[in-house]
């Protein structure tokens, strides 16, 4: 191991899927590596799922919020309340088993980093509620390419990258431990941390411009 192996984080999102993230924390436990699973609140209340999500907790995994029900960006949401109930219904769930930063990851509705992610009662709610967001900046698509993303998530192993794969049951995760296996023979360095530059807002504080992320005002309203 080398100061040159590329660091790359993993994380998973939309679980927890009762046939797919008990393989997956095998594939991760075998090898040692720790990630992060950003969790949707109405699959975290399916009956058993929790225990999932409990046993990655005590295999030393983060968990992260990725709202509660995962059907549409938040900033396409006109109703406030509803975009503040994805938010804290799924971190009331959640509870005890949430990181100390409280992860909170956006959908992009197909993985889109603009916009549509956040709007102005979002940012109420995640500055409140001293959440941390965590975005990306990799992304193979294994849930559009079940048995193609390896090579492109091989690819995408750069020193910093924030891969996001996702523990649900599109057969993607079929794959896992083919890629974990390549990735660590072409000496990549899989790490927990979260890489800052993939956190515009900290503990509630944005730490740099969210332009791009944020609907603009409407109305003037901010
Ligand atoms: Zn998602």
């Amino acid at each position: 191991m080398t100061d040159e192996s590329p660091r790359v984080t993993l994380t998973f999102d939309n679980g927890p899927d009762p046939h797919v993230t008990p393989r997956v924390l095998d594939a991760l436990g075998e090898r040692g590596l720790r990630a992060t699973f950003f969790v949707v609140g109405e699959r975290l209340a399916a009956p058993g799922a929790r225990a999932m999500s409990e046993r990655a907790r005590a295999e030393g995994h983060w968990i992260g919020n990725h709202t509660w029900s995962h059907s549409r960006p938040l900033g396409l949401l006109q109703d406030d309340d509803a975009v503040r109930r994805e938010i804290e219904q799924a971190q009331a769930l959640i509870g005890d088993l949430a990181h100390r930063e409280r992860w909170f990851r956006p959908m992009g509705g197909g993985g889109n980093l603009d916009e549509r992610l956040l709007n102005a009662a979002a940012l109420d709610t995640l500055r409140s509620g001293g959440y941390s967001v965590v975005l990306w900046n990799a992304l193979p698509r294994d849930w559009v390419d079940p048995d193609g993303w390896v090579e492109r998530a091989l690819a995408q192993c750069r020193d910093g990258a924030l891969l996001v794969l996702h523990d649900t049951s599109t057969g993607a995760m079929d794959h896992l431990e083919r890629f974990l296996d390549r990735a660590i023979e072409i000496g990549v360095r899989f790490v927990q941390d979260i890489p800052p530059a993939c956190v515009p807002i900290q503990r509630g504080e944005p730490v740099r411009s969210l332009d791009g992320l944020i609907a603009p005002a409407a109305g003037g309203r901010r």
